[in-house]
């Protein structure tokens, strides 16, 4: 202490007074003021460098703290030299290191609390990104939704498509096929109604009289006869249907058929028959077999033909077999 009070007036160019220690405190305050102003300045700092913010706080924070220090020691150097004042040197290296760690630890509190800044930044930073992140995810949620939806419908909207057109198709190919059905059972009594046959097949007879041919068993012979074997078989000569016997015992078992036109065709003498009253008959069909049944000789189909307006068995009405036949394009 003593030495300090002589110490000499030019030691103070270079080896000025060590602070009281209240400067220091001093210095601290100010420093904690700056370490509040650069709180202050990284609190409105970008939050998007939380690391930049941080350096610059640590900078400003030093800054201020030095300037603080210079001031302290300008400040020194305008008062007067007092006891008090007259500090030692290490009292003054005290000070000096007081300086250097209040400096310090104005710098750390800057930095701890730009660090805290800074995580609090990360952490607002940290929400909105994760309500973003949220956000994000719940709208491609939404529209995965969307888009499945729509996928799905697309899809049912197909298949009912495709369904109407199957459905269509197979109508379509119902109402075809019904049509073409239609058109063959048709055509197939048209060709049945047009249909023609002799009623022995050829070969299987020789014509033994004719119509309208006279001989000794009859003045008149109303009929045309195909003289063939016991059992030969009689088929129609045109469709159509078997009617009631109308004609007399000499025709012996006889069949009657009405065809479409209303004209009769009259088969006698038959050994047998297989069609009763009734029936539908088509040309070509089998009615009976060859004999000689009633009044014959020999056996033989006695053929006669009717108009409409005659009545079958009324022999003396009875029309030209053979002419019918050639009219029906039957050579026979
Ligand atoms: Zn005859």
């Amino acid at each position: 202490m003593t030495r300090n009070r002589v110490q000499p007036r030019h030691a103070l160019d270079y080896t000025p007074a060590a602070p009281p220690r209240r400067l220091g405190r001093i210095v601290v305050g100010l420093a904690a003021t700056a370490v509040g102003l650069s709180g202050v300045a990284v609190a409105s700092a970008s939050t998007t460098t939380a690391s930049a913010s941080l350096g610059v706080s640590s900078s400003t924070a030093t800054a201020s703290a030095t300037r603080s220090a210079d001031t302290t020691s300008r400040s020194e150097q305008r008062e007067p030299l007092t006891p008090a004042a007259s500090a030692s040197p290490s009292a003054s290296a005290t000070a000096s290191d007081a300086d250097a760690e209040a400096a310090t630890d104005a710098a750390s509190a800057a930095d701890a609390g730009a660090t805290a800044e800074a995580i609090e930044t990360t952490e607002v930073s940290s929400i909105s990104d994760v309500a973003a992140l949220k956000a994000a995810e719940e709208a491609a949620a939404a529209k995965a939704a969307a888009e499945k939806l729509a996928a799905e419908k697309k899809a049912a909207a197909e298949k009912k498509a495709a369904e109407e057109k199957k459905a269509a198709e197979e109508k379509a190919a119902a109402k075809k096929k019904a049509a073409a059905k239609k058109a063959a059972a048709e055509k197939a009594a048209e060709e049945a109604a047009s249909r023609v046959s002799l009623p022995v097949n050829s070969g299987s007879y020789r014509i033994s009289a004719t119509f309208g041919q006279t001989g000794s068993w009859s003045s008149y012979h109303t009929g045309l006869d195909f003289a063939a074997g016991v059992g030969t078989e009689i088929d129609a000569i045109v469709s159509g249907t078997v009617v009631s016997d109308t004609a007399g015992s000499w025709s012996g078992t006889h069949v009657v058929i009405q065809a479409a036109d209303g004209s009769y065709t009259l088969y006698c003498h038959m050994s047998s028959k297989n069609v009763e009253v009734g029936d539908t008959v088509t040309a070509g069909d089998k009615i009976g077999e060859v004999g000689e049944t009633g009044r014959a000789f020999g056996a033989h189909l006695h053929l006669e033909y009717y108009t409409a307006d005659q009545t079958p068995g009324d022999i003396y009405n009875a029309s030209d077999p053979g002419k019918y036949l050639a009219g029906l394009g039957l050579d026979y």
